[in-house]
């Protein structure tokens, strides 16, 4: 078997789904709404399936999708692209990070991550050949230091990634911290890579900003979005990456030969959906701001060390003395302890970080769930008390 595919190990999200669903406990660990994802999509999905849409789509994505995307990064993000040559439709945003990685990535190159990252850019770097570089985000407010992030770029430097809204800290990179990004882009000759798909889900009057939106960058960055958390339908598989044509080429190359298309009838829904009322926006965002306080009040009642997020629907928290209380010795021992005495699932905090000695006193909990689910789980942490 590969030396490759034995340096990195299996999804801890994913896993900690697999045990839940077994202990039939709550699952706050994998990122997925636990409510319906809204009719009008659905409808539009029926209706494309009913169509006859069931064959293969046009490899790098439906006009009428790449038509619908083009017109909403225009409106939203203040992003100018050609639906014809500068979109690639994926099989989600996964899909989309390690297609563009594998397009910019030659053997030796370095790319720049923030820790805690995202699990999943651990192995995408690991299996597009790069070298990772990370920049640490610090808590409370999980911010970095500009020392550390310009020392970070050197001209092995390929890429920078950056999630934003993030996963799993909240953090939402104001539009100060994304010009010195920019800036040291343009400096090192780098590319920048941006995962948005927490765009829409953003508190206290966040602002979320395109990193391709500002000067200078529309052609040295791939902005890739999905339409799984948006819309609820994590299950669908429909990503996208939008970079300037020479890079879109490559992209597409790769998205071709690793997966052909993304569903074609979700393709068209997703085409549906990016024209929904802003209402649903505010909804979207009204629940998560409940929701964000309500689990954040019930865990600082348990004990947990936290500040509420900016951004997405995660909140990384410390464990802080709960860990003797519970008897665990690390964020392992803990989430499975949680399962077992409070039936509620996490992903421990070391999956997070490239040193997972960094992340063994915390642990991320997920908060896209319904009212039900967030109830008892706060019932049933009370018997942490
Ligand atoms: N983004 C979600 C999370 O971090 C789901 C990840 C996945 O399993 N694809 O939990």
């Amino acid at each position: 078997l590969s030396r490759i595919t034995e340096t990195f190990s299996e999804s801890v999200i994913r896993e900690m789904t697999r045990i839940c669903d077994a202990a039939g406990g709550y699952n706050l660990s994998q990122g997925f709404p636990d409510f319906e994802s809204p009719q009008a999509i659905k409808d539009a999905a029926i209706a494309a399936i009913t169509g006859g849409l069931n064959q293969y789509p046009v490899t790098f994505g439906e006009p009428e999708l790449r038509e619908a995307i083009s017109k909403k990064v225009l409106a939203y993000n203040g992003i100018k692209c050609d639906p014809v040559t500068d979109i690639t439709v994926t099989c989600g945003a996964t899909e989309a990070m390690i297609a563009t990685l594998k397009a910019i990535i030659n053997p030796g190159d370095e790319i720049i991550v923030f820790e805690p990252f995202y699990e999943n850019y651990g192995p995408d770097g690991i299996l597009s050949g790069a070298t990772p570089r990370y920049v640490t985000l610090y808590p409370p407010a999980w911010t970095y230091r500009p020392e550390e992030l310009a020392a970070a770029f050197n001209e092995k430097t390929k890429a920078i990634v950056i999630n934003t809204p993030n996963n799993p800290t909240g953090k939402v990179f104001t539009r100060a911290e994304l010009q010195e990004i920019a800036d040291l882009c343009l400096k090192w000759d780098a590319y920048a890579v941006t995962d948005e798909i927490y765009e829409h889900i953003l508190y206290d009057g966040a602002e979320h900003v395109s990193l391709a939106a500002l000067p200078g960058m529309a052609d040295r960055t791939v902005t890739i979005n999905s339409i799984s958390k948006t819309y609820s339908v994590t299950g669908w598989r429909v990503g996208w990456a939008i970079a300037e044509k020479t890079i879109t080429q490559r992209i597409r190359k790769v998205h071709d030969f690793l997966t052909v298309g993304a569903p074609t009838p979700f393709q068209h829904a997703a085409a549906a959906a990016l024209t929904f009322p802003p209402e649903y926006y505010a909804g979207l965002q009204s629940h998560y701001a409940e929701a964000r306080q309500y689990l954040y009040d019930v865990l600082v009642q348990a004990g947990f060390e936290c500040a509420p997020p900016k951004g997405a629907y995660y909140i990384l928290a410390g464990i802080g003395d709960l860990k003797k209380k519970l008897g665990a010795e690390d964020d392992f021992a803990f989430s499975r302890k949680l399962i077992e005495v409070a039936g509620v699932a996490t992903v421990p905090g070391s999956s997070f970080y490239s040193d997972r000695s960094k992340g063994i006193n915390q642990v991320r909990f997920c908060y896209c769930k319904k009212w039900e689910t967030l109830h008892a789980v706060a019932d049933s942490m009370k018997k942490l008390a």
